[in-house]
């Protein structure tokens, strides 16, 4: 996902390893218990074990996701940290639910958008669909974004667009590591980027080519 919202980025940052923030820390072990009753104490004593030096003040967080998450009614899990792979697409992921109805579920840190999934969330959910098709052997119409912050669940109909640009990241993912430098796209989320003057020249080079 990292490759689709910039390739160049991407190729910045590729020998890095991603930590995992408080905040999803949080989300995800709430998560376990969808479906439950949520409580806080439990819930933190998780927390506090699978990440020790936690800032006690993120209590606070866990408190506003659980009453967030206690607005709605959840399907306990069937299964939780289910992995799976696409062979035919050298593709592997990890989805966080699976409840009794087939239905599949990623968890998200973020606040929900007004209405529908962030571009990023969707590509998650097509990527995953096609492993889980691979594994089972039928369709899989779509999934499920959690925005656990808002306590919120956003169901996603994977749209051929969709398959379409997971097949085009798996391309550029291979080239990047295969050693190709990347351009910049022309819509790459510059603004918010604390790369900009290392690719300031390349994007005015990258426009003069194209006018
Ligand atoms: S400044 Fe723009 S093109 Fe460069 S890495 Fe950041 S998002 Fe990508």
């Amino acid at each position: 996902m990292r490759v689709h919202a910039c390739p160049v980025r991407f190729y910045y940052e590729k020998s890095e390893t991603v930590a995992e923030s408080d905040r999803y820390a949080i989300c995800k072990q709430l998560s376990y218990h969808l479906g439950n009753l949520l409580d806080s104490e439990d819930i933190w004593n998780e927390i506090s074990t699978v990440r020790p030096a936690i800032d006690p003040g993120q209590k606070d967080f866990l408190a506003l996701c659980i009453t967030a998450c206690n607005k709605h009614e959840w399907i306990p899990a069937k299964e939780t940290d289910v992995r799976v792979v696409s062979k035919k697409h050298g593709l592997s992921g990890m989805i966080d639910r699976i409840t009794d109805d087939g239905a599949f579920f990623i968890i998200r840190a973020s606040g929900a958008m007004p209405m529908g999934t962030y571009a990023a969330d969707r590509l998650r959910i097509a990527a995953l669909a096609l492993c889980l098709e691979e594994m089972t052997g039928s369709e899989v119409a779509g999934g499920n974004v959690v925005y656990i912050p808002d306590g919120v669940v956003r169901y996603h109909e994977v749209q051929p667009r969709d398959r379409r640009q997971v097949i085009a990241t798996l391309h550029k993912y291979r080239s990047i590591m295969d050693g190709t430098v990347p351009e910049p796209p022309l819509n790459a989320p510059c603004n918010r980027c604390k790369y900009q003057e290392k690719c300031a020249g390349s994007v005015g080079r990258r426009l003069s080519e194209l006018l």
